[in-house]
């Protein structure tokens, strides 16, 4: 049965976690007190790549690991430095990373792999007579084979989720110009004055031609 992680609160947690693996606990060392990790780690050590999230430096990542009946409640927090490029003018620029994540493990086991879920027979087997949805935390539901977690993948997640679509250095970025490719944000080029070539200029020259004789 799923573990409410629900009633789990940060803090007050002892730090046991020496000598475990920030990324890979021991499901054996996760007590029903609870141990904390926390380090930092690289985007490499993540498996991030920069077609996900780039990174400056590394994440500070603080998590509190608790066992609640056979399900793992995982809490923490990550900070750290994301580089982004502008989605308006091309610019990198770097933007705080800083998000709470909120986790539950389970053992996989071969009746329940994670898409058995929707299955009726492995509801039947397992899941008690009550549906457990109304009580279901909103916890992101993971699951783990072997005797440690790999929390890699989470965290990676996590990070991918919490970066955003379209990333702007300003919120007023002014972009690039169309025709010269400069930056606005450092100052306006000529083309705005001057947009030579432009069909409009063209119309707006001979409009201006015909129209003066007319005018005076
Ligand atoms: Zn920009
Ligand atoms: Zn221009």
């Amino acid at each position: 049965m799923t573990g409410d992680c629900s009633v789990l609160e940060r803090g007050g947690v002892e730090s046991l976690g020496i000598g475990m693996d920030l990324l890979t606990p021991k499901i054996a060392d996760i007590t029903a007190d609870g141990v904390s990790l926390s380090g930092d780690l690289t985007a490499e050590e993540l498996g991030l790549t920069d077609t996900d999230v780039s990174i400056r430096g590394t994440l500070s990542v603080g998590l509190d690991l608790r066992s609640v009946e056979r399900t793992i409640c995982l809490t923490g927090v990550v900070e750290g430095t994301a580089v982004h490029q502008c989605v308006r003018c091309l610019k990198d620029f770097e933007s705080p990373i800083a998000f709470s994540v909120r986790a539950a493990y389970e053992r996989e086991t071969k009746a329940a792999a994670p898409v058995a879920k929707q299955d009726a027979g492995w509801k039947k087997k397992t899941a008690p007579a009550v549906e457990p949805k109304l009580e279901e935390p909103d916890d992101d539901l993971y699951y783990y084979t072997g005797d440690q977690l790999d929390l890699a993948p989470m965290l990676r997640e996590q990070l991918i989720l919490a970066s955003p679509m379209h990333p702007l250095c300003v919120e007023e970025c002014l972009g690039l110009c169309a025709q010269c490719g400069k930056n606005l944000n450092e100052g306006p080029c000529h083309c705005a004055a001057e947009p030579t070539g432009s069909p409009f200029q063209v119309l707006r020259g001979m409009k201006e031609k015909l129209q003066e004789p007319a005018g005076q």
